[in-house]
């Protein structure tokens, strides 16, 4: 079963920030209220979150290692339906196939939490500890024991930057949840708890304040709601470009069309405007390719989203009328 979780591992765990994104995603479904990250050496010695979630009991605590140990799922389906963001229950079990795990965790109602440790698969620890309520996990080393892995990671800056996409996008989804980021003993993010356009200034700069347009479209069959930058402040870099459909990040290349489309020639030459932009509609009409790390989405009407995405931005754009 070990080697079954090294399989599993080299499709879910590609590099740290894939770490991060399974962690974060699971305070987020723990309820949490606030989300610390703490990362060394880009991911690579240290991958750190301490959350204020539910916990987790001694045996769940356990169980949550073994392989299809969801408390979620109920279908593939149920992915974009249920709300948690987590649903196949092998996140924890692949990365504690590569890397050494000690994880806290206490339930509110329960005296002692417990302490966990686990190297490539192997559990090393397991007693009752004094803890926070809430899960404090660390993984350390990740790659330990698939050297091929570790070497193959790229330099410290483009690891990082992939945790901090990672990190974004789970944040602009939930401003409703505190979180912060330090990377090497230096904070990079602290994000209290707001609305949309307050988690989109702590975020990116106090520039984005005059330079937010928000959006909004309702129509029976999709909803479009958020925030997209004024022409001006467009980039040439491009990450600062978030759909999410249900509250889950995507990628879409039809609809990043549409919202191009929607600035009608007023963004400066190989710029990329900013947005954030969410599609709420009936589970019933997407089909999700469920891969762990692919974050793509079929919709049945696409046209219709793409016709309504576009008119939602061409109207916060102030262009309507061209
Ligand atoms: P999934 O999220 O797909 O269910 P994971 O491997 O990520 O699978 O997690 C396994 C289980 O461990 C979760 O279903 C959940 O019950 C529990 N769990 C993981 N992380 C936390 C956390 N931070 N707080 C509380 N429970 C957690
Ligand atoms: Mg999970």
């Amino acid at each position: 079963d070990s080697i079954a979780n090294q399989i599993a591992a080299g499709e879910v765990v590609q590099r740290p920030a894939s770490v991060v994104k399974e962690l974060l995603e699971n305070s987020v479904d723990a309820h949490a209220k606030s989300i610390q990250l703490i990362v060394r050496e880009a991911g690579r010695n240290l991958i750190q979150i301490v959350d204020d979630g539910v916990g987790m009991s001694e045996t769940d605590a356990r169980m949550s290692f073994e392989r299809h140990a969801t408390s979620k799922i109920r279908s593939s389906d149920d992915l974009f339906r249920i709300r948690t963001m987590g649903f196949r229950g092998e996140a924890l079990a692949s990365i504690a196939a590569v890397a050494q795990i000690e994880m806290r965790t206490r339930r509110a109602a329960d005296e002692l939490g417990t302490l966990i440790r686990i190297e490539g698969s192997d559990l090393k620890t397991q007693e009752a500890v004094s803890c926070l309520p809430g899960t404090n996990i660390l993984v350390k080393n990740l790659f330990f024991n698939v050297p091929a892995r570790r070497n193959f990671l790229k330099s410290n800056s483009v690891e990082m930057r992939h945790i901090i996409d990672e990190f974004q996008r789970v944040a602009l989804a939930h401003p409703e949840v505190a979180f912060s980021l330090f990377h090497n003993d230096q904070e990079i993010y602290n994000l209290p708890v707001g609305k949309l356009s307050r988690r989109i200034i702590d975020m990116f700069g106090k520039s984005y304040r005059e330079q937010l347009a928000y959006c909004e479209e309702q129509t029976p069959y999709v909803t479009v709601k958020g925030y997209i930058g004024k022409p001006e402040s467009a980039k040439k870099t491009r990450n600062e470009q978030f759909f999410f459909v249900n509250n889950r990040f995507i990628r879409h290349n039809y609809l990043h069309h549409a919202v191009i489309g929607a600035y009608e020639g007023t963004l400066p030459d190989n710029s990329h405007p900013f947005y954030v932009l969410f599609v709420e509609i009936d589970p019933s009409h997407i089909d999700i390719n469920i891969h762990p790390t692919k974050t793509e989405i079929k919709f049945d009407d696409e046209r219709s989203v793409y016709a309504i995405m576009m008119a939602a931005v061409r109207k916060a754009v102030g262009v309507y009328n061209l």
